[in-house]
Protein backbone atom coordinates (compact mmCIF):
# COMPACT_ATOMS: atom_id res chain seq x y z
CA UNK A 1 0.00 0.00 0.00
CA UNK A 2 1.45 3.57 -0.69
CA UNK A 3 -0.73 6.39 0.68
CA UNK A 4 0.80 9.60 -0.35
CA UNK A 5 -1.40 11.52 1.39
CA UNK A 6 -1.23 10.76 4.15
CA UNK A 7 1.12 13.69 6.60
CA UNK A 8 3.46 12.03 8.45
CA UNK A 9 6.44 13.99 8.22
CA UNK A 10 6.92 17.47 9.67
CA UNK A 11 8.74 19.96 7.70
CA UNK A 12 12.77 20.22 6.96
CA UNK A 13 13.91 23.56 6.95
CA UNK A 14 16.96 22.86 4.70
CA UNK A 15 18.56 20.18 2.64
CA UNK A 16 22.72 21.71 2.46
CA UNK A 17 24.79 20.03 0.56
CA UNK A 18 27.23 22.72 1.06
CA UNK A 19 26.54 25.15 3.68
CA UNK A 20 28.95 28.30 3.82
CA UNK A 21 30.59 30.68 1.25
CA UNK A 22 34.51 31.02 1.92
CA UNK A 23 37.24 28.04 2.00
CA UNK A 24 35.96 24.63 1.16
CA UNK A 25 35.48 21.92 4.30
CA UNK A 26 37.68 18.94 3.48
CA UNK A 27 35.92 17.20 5.91
CA UNK A 28 33.07 14.83 4.37
CA UNK A 29 34.55 15.03 0.22
CA UNK A 30 34.47 12.00 -1.19
CA UNK A 31 37.74 10.77 -2.83
CA UNK A 32 36.50 11.75 -6.35
CA UNK A 33 35.12 14.88 -4.33
CA UNK A 34 38.52 15.88 -2.77
CA UNK A 35 40.66 15.02 -6.17
CA UNK A 36 37.93 17.76 -8.27
CA UNK A 37 38.75 20.21 -5.06
CA UNK A 38 42.27 19.75 -5.57
CA UNK A 39 42.49 20.50 -8.94
CA UNK A 40 39.95 23.20 -9.13
CA UNK A 41 42.41 24.74 -6.78
CA UNK A 42 45.51 24.49 -9.28
CA UNK A 43 46.76 21.09 -8.03
CA UNK A 44 48.54 19.70 -11.26
CA UNK A 45 46.91 16.99 -13.01
CA UNK A 46 49.43 14.69 -12.51
CA UNK A 47 49.53 14.78 -8.84
CA UNK A 48 46.29 15.13 -8.11
CA UNK A 49 45.66 11.37 -7.31
CA UNK A 50 48.78 11.06 -5.45
CA UNK A 51 48.04 14.43 -3.47
CA UNK A 52 44.75 13.32 -2.44
CA UNK A 53 46.03 10.16 -1.16
CA UNK A 54 48.32 11.70 0.91
CA UNK A 55 45.85 14.60 2.31
CA UNK A 56 43.04 11.95 2.72
CA UNK A 57 45.84 9.86 4.80
CA UNK A 58 46.70 12.71 6.80
CA UNK A 59 42.99 13.67 7.53
CA UNK A 60 41.71 10.11 7.99
CA UNK A 61 44.51 7.61 9.06
CA UNK A 62 46.03 10.30 11.27
CA UNK A 63 43.92 13.19 12.86
CA UNK A 64 45.38 15.99 11.60
CA UNK A 65 43.69 19.03 11.10
CA UNK A 66 46.24 21.63 10.14
CA UNK A 67 47.82 21.71 6.56
CA UNK A 68 51.07 22.94 8.30
CA UNK A 69 51.59 19.48 9.94
CA UNK A 70 51.55 17.92 6.07
CA UNK A 71 54.92 17.36 6.25
CA UNK A 72 55.67 15.46 2.80
CA UNK A 73 53.95 18.35 0.87
CA UNK A 74 55.75 21.14 0.26
CA UNK A 75 55.35 24.96 1.95
CA UNK A 76 54.49 26.37 -1.08
CA UNK A 77 51.66 23.67 -1.74
CA UNK A 78 50.36 23.97 1.99
CA UNK A 79 50.17 27.70 1.41
CA UNK A 80 47.59 26.90 -2.12
CA UNK A 81 45.50 24.46 0.44
CA UNK A 82 45.26 26.87 2.67
CA UNK A 83 43.71 29.60 0.35
CA UNK A 84 41.29 27.39 -0.53
CA UNK A 85 40.47 25.04 1.96
CA UNK A 86 39.74 24.07 5.45
CA UNK A 87 39.57 20.91 8.01
CA UNK A 88 36.78 21.56 9.85
CA UNK A 89 34.53 18.87 12.08
CA UNK A 90 31.45 20.06 14.19
CA UNK A 91 32.92 21.94 17.81
CA UNK A 92 31.68 19.73 20.84
CA UNK A 93 29.14 22.02 23.26
CA UNK A 94 29.33 19.81 26.12
CA UNK A 95 30.15 15.86 27.14
CA UNK A 96 28.48 14.10 29.52
CA UNK A 97 29.98 10.81 31.11
CA UNK A 98 27.48 7.96 32.54
CA UNK A 99 28.31 6.17 35.72
CA UNK A 100 28.18 2.70 33.21
CA UNK A 101 30.93 4.67 30.86
CA UNK A 102 28.46 5.90 28.12
CA UNK A 103 29.80 9.21 27.08
CA UNK A 104 26.95 11.46 25.23
CA UNK A 105 28.07 14.71 23.20
CA UNK A 106 26.47 17.68 22.30
CA UNK A 107 27.89 19.02 19.15
CA UNK A 108 27.47 22.49 17.34
CA UNK A 109 26.96 22.56 14.05
CA UNK A 110 26.59 25.49 11.00
CA UNK A 111 23.91 27.61 11.99
CA UNK A 112 24.11 26.94 15.52
CA UNK A 113 21.80 23.23 15.62
CA UNK A 114 23.09 20.98 18.09
CA UNK A 115 22.86 17.22 17.95
CA UNK A 116 24.04 14.52 19.66
CA UNK A 117 26.42 11.28 19.47
CA UNK A 118 27.13 8.74 22.29
CA UNK A 119 29.62 6.62 22.36
CA UNK A 120 28.77 3.15 24.39
CA UNK A 121 31.95 1.07 25.39
CA UNK A 122 31.15 -2.73 25.83
CA UNK A 123 34.08 -5.70 26.69
CA UNK A 124 34.76 -6.23 23.40
CA UNK A 125 33.75 -3.24 21.30
CA UNK A 126 32.97 0.26 21.90
CA UNK A 127 30.18 1.61 19.54
CA UNK A 128 29.48 5.32 18.42
CA UNK A 129 25.86 5.79 18.10
CA UNK A 130 26.11 8.82 15.36
CA UNK A 131 23.21 11.48 14.13
CA UNK A 132 22.24 11.82 10.52
CA UNK A 133 19.45 14.68 11.04
CA UNK A 134 18.86 17.60 13.36
CA UNK A 135 15.46 15.88 14.83
CA UNK A 136 13.60 14.07 12.86
CA UNK A 137 10.84 14.50 10.22
CA UNK A 138 8.87 11.40 11.24
CA UNK A 139 6.62 11.50 14.46
CA UNK A 140 7.42 8.31 16.20
CA UNK A 141 5.32 8.30 19.18
CA UNK A 142 7.57 6.76 21.65
CA UNK A 143 10.81 8.60 20.64
CA UNK A 144 11.59 11.40 21.90
CA UNK A 145 13.18 12.82 19.05
CA UNK A 146 10.34 12.72 17.14
CA UNK A 147 9.43 15.42 18.86
CA UNK A 148 11.87 17.81 18.41
CA UNK A 149 10.47 20.26 15.24
CA UNK A 150 13.69 21.67 14.58
CA UNK A 151 15.18 19.48 11.18
CA UNK A 152 18.02 19.45 8.51
CA UNK A 153 20.00 17.13 7.19
CA UNK A 154 23.52 16.60 8.26
CA UNK A 155 26.20 17.34 5.93
CA UNK A 156 28.20 13.96 4.98
CA UNK A 157 31.47 16.33 6.75
CA UNK A 158 28.92 16.52 9.97
CA UNK A 159 28.13 13.05 9.60
CA UNK A 160 31.60 11.53 9.90
CA UNK A 161 33.07 14.42 11.87
CA UNK A 162 31.00 12.66 14.91
CA UNK A 163 33.47 9.62 14.37
CA UNK A 164 35.99 12.06 13.95
CA UNK A 165 35.50 14.03 17.46
CA UNK A 166 34.98 10.83 19.17
CA UNK A 167 38.09 9.86 18.30
CA UNK A 168 40.07 13.03 19.56
CA UNK A 169 38.01 12.48 23.18
CA UNK A 170 38.78 9.10 23.23
CA UNK A 171 42.13 9.83 22.08
CA UNK A 172 42.38 7.16 19.18
CA UNK A 173 44.70 8.68 16.52
CA UNK A 174 48.19 7.63 16.00
CA UNK A 175 50.72 10.28 16.94
CA UNK A 176 51.86 12.46 14.01
CA UNK A 177 55.39 10.35 12.74
CA UNK A 178 54.99 7.26 14.74
CA UNK A 179 53.61 3.72 13.71
CA UNK A 180 49.73 3.40 13.76
CA UNK A 181 48.24 2.51 16.58
CA UNK A 182 48.28 -1.09 17.02
CA UNK A 183 45.38 -1.68 19.54
CA UNK A 184 42.26 -3.18 19.87
CA UNK A 185 39.94 -0.52 18.92
CA UNK A 186 38.28 1.70 21.36
CA UNK A 187 35.99 3.04 18.52
CA UNK A 188 35.28 -0.17 16.44
CA UNK A 189 31.52 0.00 15.84
CA UNK A 190 29.12 2.36 14.22
CA UNK A 191 25.80 2.59 14.33
CA UNK A 192 22.93 4.96 12.86
CA UNK A 193 20.83 5.64 15.51
CA UNK A 194 21.02 8.59 17.24
CA UNK A 195 18.84 11.57 16.11
CA UNK A 196 17.52 11.41 12.34
CA UNK A 197 15.92 8.69 9.78
CA UNK A 198 19.35 8.18 7.48
CA UNK A 199 17.68 6.86 4.84
CA UNK A 200 15.75 10.47 4.11
CA UNK A 201 19.45 11.67 4.12
CA UNK A 202 20.75 8.78 2.06
CA UNK A 203 23.78 10.71 -0.11
CA UNK A 204 25.15 12.35 2.73
CA UNK A 205 25.04 9.33 4.96
CA UNK A 206 26.48 7.24 2.28
CA UNK A 207 29.42 9.81 1.45
CA UNK A 208 30.06 9.54 5.27
CA UNK A 209 29.55 5.88 5.83
CA UNK A 210 32.55 5.54 2.30
CA UNK A 211 34.77 7.53 4.27
CA UNK A 212 34.45 5.08 7.65
CA UNK A 213 35.07 1.75 5.14
CA UNK A 214 38.34 3.45 3.19
CA UNK A 215 40.68 1.27 4.41
CA UNK A 216 43.29 4.26 3.76
CA UNK A 217 41.47 6.02 6.90
CA UNK A 218 39.76 5.22 9.21
CA UNK A 219 39.20 1.81 8.14
CA UNK A 220 36.12 0.39 9.89
CA UNK A 221 34.86 -3.06 7.98
CA UNK A 222 31.45 -2.59 6.57
CA UNK A 223 29.71 -5.24 9.17
CA UNK A 224 30.49 -3.16 12.07
CA UNK A 225 28.33 -0.23 10.61
CA UNK A 226 24.71 -0.95 10.84
CA UNK A 227 22.01 1.39 9.46
CA UNK A 228 18.64 1.83 11.17
CA UNK A 229 15.68 2.82 10.00
CA UNK A 230 11.87 3.17 10.31
CA UNK A 231 11.53 1.63 6.85
CA UNK A 232 11.89 4.24 4.04
CA UNK A 233 10.99 1.48 1.67
CA UNK A 234 12.14 3.05 -1.65
CA UNK A 235 16.25 3.31 -0.05
CA UNK A 236 16.26 -0.02 1.58
CA UNK A 237 17.90 -2.12 -1.42
CA UNK A 238 20.36 1.50 -2.06
CA UNK A 239 21.61 0.47 1.66
CA UNK A 240 22.82 -2.88 0.66
CA UNK A 241 24.04 -1.75 -2.87
CA UNK A 242 25.49 1.54 -2.29
CA UNK A 243 26.56 1.30 1.30
CA UNK A 244 26.84 -2.59 1.92
CA UNK A 245 26.31 -2.15 5.98
CA UNK A 246 24.31 -4.02 7.70
CA UNK A 247 20.80 -3.16 8.15
CA UNK A 248 18.28 -2.63 11.10
CA UNK A 249 14.29 -1.85 10.96
CA UNK A 250 12.66 -0.25 13.72
CA UNK A 251 9.65 -3.12 13.26
CA UNK A 252 8.35 -2.69 16.83
CA UNK A 253 4.56 -3.72 15.84
CA UNK A 254 2.57 -6.97 14.46
CA UNK A 255 -0.66 -4.92 13.22
CA UNK A 256 -0.94 -2.33 10.75
CA UNK A 257 -2.99 -0.75 13.49
CA UNK A 258 -0.78 -0.18 16.16
CA UNK A 259 2.19 0.60 13.95
CA UNK A 260 0.45 2.91 12.46
CA UNK A 261 0.37 4.91 15.57
CA UNK A 262 3.69 3.78 16.77
CA UNK A 263 5.62 4.48 13.37
CA UNK A 264 3.06 6.88 11.38
CA UNK A 265 5.82 6.19 8.36
CA UNK A 266 3.80 2.61 7.82
CA UNK A 267 0.96 4.65 6.88
CA UNK A 268 3.18 5.11 3.91
CA UNK A 269 4.53 2.00 3.26
CA UNK A 270 2.98 -0.89 5.60
CA UNK A 271 3.94 -3.66 7.11
CA UNK A 272 3.67 -5.90 4.08
CA UNK A 273 5.45 -3.56 1.83
CA UNK A 274 8.16 -3.58 3.95
CA UNK A 275 8.48 -7.74 4.37
CA UNK A 276 8.27 -7.63 0.67
CA UNK A 277 11.51 -5.02 0.55
CA UNK A 278 13.28 -7.22 3.27
CA UNK A 279 12.52 -10.16 1.29
CA UNK A 280 14.57 -8.70 -1.58
CA UNK A 281 17.11 -7.20 -0.02
CA UNK A 282 20.04 -7.63 -1.87
CA UNK A 283 22.68 -9.13 0.59
CA UNK A 284 20.44 -11.19 2.90
CA UNK A 285 22.15 -13.92 4.13
CA UNK A 286 23.03 -15.89 6.98
CA UNK A 287 25.67 -14.24 7.95
CA UNK A 288 24.49 -10.90 7.36
CA UNK A 289 20.92 -11.26 8.89
CA UNK A 290 18.52 -7.76 9.73
CA UNK A 291 17.99 -6.85 12.57
CA UNK A 292 14.65 -6.50 13.49
CA UNK A 293 14.59 -3.56 16.33
CA UNK A 294 11.82 -3.80 18.58
CA UNK A 295 10.56 -1.44 21.46
CA UNK A 296 8.33 -3.29 24.54
CA UNK A 297 5.99 -1.34 25.48
CA UNK A 298 3.46 -2.33 28.20
CA UNK A 299 -0.12 -3.34 26.77
CA UNK A 300 1.13 -2.07 23.50
CA UNK A 301 2.70 -4.47 21.69
CA UNK A 302 4.06 -7.05 24.11
CA UNK A 303 1.68 -10.13 23.95
CA UNK A 304 2.69 -13.51 22.71
CA UNK A 305 0.17 -13.29 20.19
CA UNK A 306 2.37 -10.01 19.37
CA UNK A 307 5.90 -12.67 19.71
CA UNK A 308 3.93 -15.32 17.14
CA UNK A 309 2.88 -12.85 14.73
CA UNK A 310 6.11 -11.70 14.54
CA UNK A 311 7.59 -14.88 13.70
CA UNK A 312 5.05 -15.07 11.55
CA UNK A 313 5.76 -11.99 9.98
CA UNK A 314 9.85 -12.47 9.59
CA UNK A 315 9.55 -16.02 8.08
CA UNK A 316 11.77 -16.75 5.41
CA UNK A 317 14.11 -13.74 6.30
CA UNK A 318 17.66 -14.40 8.26
CA UNK A 319 16.83 -12.13 11.00
CA UNK A 320 17.87 -11.35 14.49
CA UNK A 321 15.41 -9.49 16.91
CA UNK A 322 16.76 -6.90 19.18
CA UNK A 323 14.35 -6.24 22.50
CA UNK A 324 14.49 -2.83 23.03
CA UNK A 325 13.40 -2.29 26.93
CA UNK A 326 11.59 1.20 25.88
CA UNK A 327 13.35 3.89 27.26
CA UNK A 328 11.27 6.96 29.39
CA UNK A 329 11.32 10.53 28.71
CA UNK A 330 9.19 13.33 30.46
CA UNK A 331 5.92 13.19 29.03
CA UNK A 332 6.76 10.11 27.66
CA UNK A 333 3.05 8.24 26.36
CA UNK A 334 4.32 5.08 27.57
CA UNK A 335 5.55 2.34 29.91
CA UNK A 336 8.42 -0.33 29.65
CA UNK A 337 7.42 -3.68 29.90
CA UNK A 338 7.93 -5.87 32.78
CA UNK A 339 11.50 -7.86 32.76
CA UNK A 340 9.23 -10.75 32.93
CA UNK A 341 6.76 -10.01 30.24
CA UNK A 342 9.82 -8.81 27.90
CA UNK A 343 11.95 -12.29 28.88
CA UNK A 344 9.00 -14.60 27.80
CA UNK A 345 8.89 -12.40 24.58
CA UNK A 346 12.29 -13.14 24.11
CA UNK A 347 11.84 -16.49 24.89
CA UNK A 348 9.52 -17.27 22.15
CA UNK A 349 10.86 -16.15 19.26
CA UNK A 350 14.51 -17.54 20.53
CA UNK A 351 12.12 -21.10 20.80
CA UNK A 352 11.73 -20.66 16.91
CA UNK A 353 15.35 -20.29 16.41
CA UNK A 354 16.48 -16.68 16.54
CA UNK A 355 18.60 -14.66 18.57
CA UNK A 356 16.40 -12.84 20.76
CA UNK A 357 18.66 -10.37 23.02
CA UNK A 358 17.30 -7.85 25.29
CA UNK A 359 19.31 -4.64 24.82
CA UNK A 360 20.85 -3.21 27.77
CA UNK A 361 19.82 0.21 28.46
CA UNK A 362 23.21 2.22 28.61
CA UNK A 363 23.35 5.69 29.44
CA UNK A 364 20.15 6.16 31.41
CA UNK A 365 21.64 8.48 33.98
CA UNK A 366 22.15 10.80 31.35
CA UNK A 367 19.58 10.60 28.77
CA UNK A 368 21.68 8.85 26.26
CA UNK A 369 20.37 5.93 25.83
CA UNK A 370 18.29 4.93 22.85
CA UNK A 371 14.95 7.52 21.43
CA UNK A 372 16.30 9.97 24.40
CA UNK A 373 18.29 11.94 22.41
CA UNK A 374 16.70 15.47 21.85
CA UNK A 375 19.33 18.00 22.10
CA UNK A 376 19.87 20.21 25.27
CA UNK A 377 18.49 23.29 24.07
CA UNK A 378 15.34 21.88 22.15
CA UNK A 379 14.45 19.94 25.21
CA UNK A 380 14.62 23.24 27.24
CA UNK A 381 13.38 26.04 24.87
CA UNK A 382 10.05 25.65 22.95
CA UNK A 383 10.01 25.23 19.29
CA UNK A 384 9.26 28.55 17.33
CA UNK A 385 5.65 27.32 16.29
CA UNK A 386 4.85 26.83 19.75
CA UNK A 387 5.85 30.22 20.92
CA UNK A 388 4.11 31.41 17.44
CA UNK A 389 1.00 30.37 18.45
CA UNK A 390 0.72 31.02 21.91
CA UNK A 391 1.31 34.69 20.89
CA UNK A 392 -1.66 34.36 17.79
CA UNK A 393 -4.22 33.28 21.17
N1 LIG B 1 15.39 6.86 12.78
C1 LIG B 1 16.01 5.60 12.78
C2 LIG B 1 17.25 5.51 13.64
C3 LIG B 1 17.24 6.20 14.98
S1 LIG B 1 16.29 5.53 16.28
C4 LIG B 1 15.02 4.54 13.18
O1 LIG B 1 13.94 4.89 13.64
O2 LIG B 1 15.33 3.38 13.00
C5 LIG B 1 17.19 4.12 16.86
C6 LIG B 1 16.29 3.05 17.52
O3 LIG B 1 15.78 3.49 18.80
C7 LIG B 1 15.06 2.77 16.68
O4 LIG B 1 14.79 1.39 16.63
C8 LIG B 1 13.99 3.49 17.45
O5 LIG B 1 12.73 3.01 17.11
C9 LIG B 1 14.40 3.22 18.87
N2 LIG B 1 13.76 4.11 19.86
C10 LIG B 1 13.28 5.34 19.67
N3 LIG B 1 12.77 5.84 20.83
C11 LIG B 1 12.96 4.89 21.76
C12 LIG B 1 12.69 4.83 23.16
N4 LIG B 1 12.15 5.85 23.79
N5 LIG B 1 13.02 3.70 23.83
C13 LIG B 1 13.62 2.67 23.17
N6 LIG B 1 13.92 2.69 21.86
C14 LIG B 1 13.60 3.77 21.16
FE1 LIG C 1 12.73 9.46 13.78
FE2 LIG C 1 13.68 7.01 14.31
FE3 LIG C 1 12.67 8.55 16.28
FE4 LIG C 1 11.03 7.52 14.45
S1 LIG C 1 12.28 6.37 15.95
S2 LIG C 1 11.01 9.65 15.20
S3 LIG C 1 12.30 7.60 12.60
S4 LIG C 1 14.50 8.97 15.07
Amino acid sequence: MTDASVPITQDLLTIPRKLQDGPTNLVGLTRHGLHDALVEAGTNQKQAKMRTGQIWQWIYQKGVRKFDLMTNLSKDYRSLLKQHFKIDIPETVSKQVSKDGTRKYLIRIAGGHEVETVYIPEQDRGTLCISSQVGCTLTCSFCHTGTQKLVRNLTAGEIIGQVMLARDDLGEWPKVDHKPLNTTRLLSNIVLMGMGEPLYNFENVRDAMKIAMDPEGISLSRRRITLSTSGVVPEIARTATEIGCLLAISFHATTDEVRNKLVPINKRWNLSTLIDALHDYPKVSNSERITFEYVMLKNINDSDDDAYRLLELIKGIPAKVNLIPFNPWPGAPYERSSNNRIHAFSEIIFRAGYASPVRKPRGEDILAACGQLKSATERARKSAKEVAAETEN
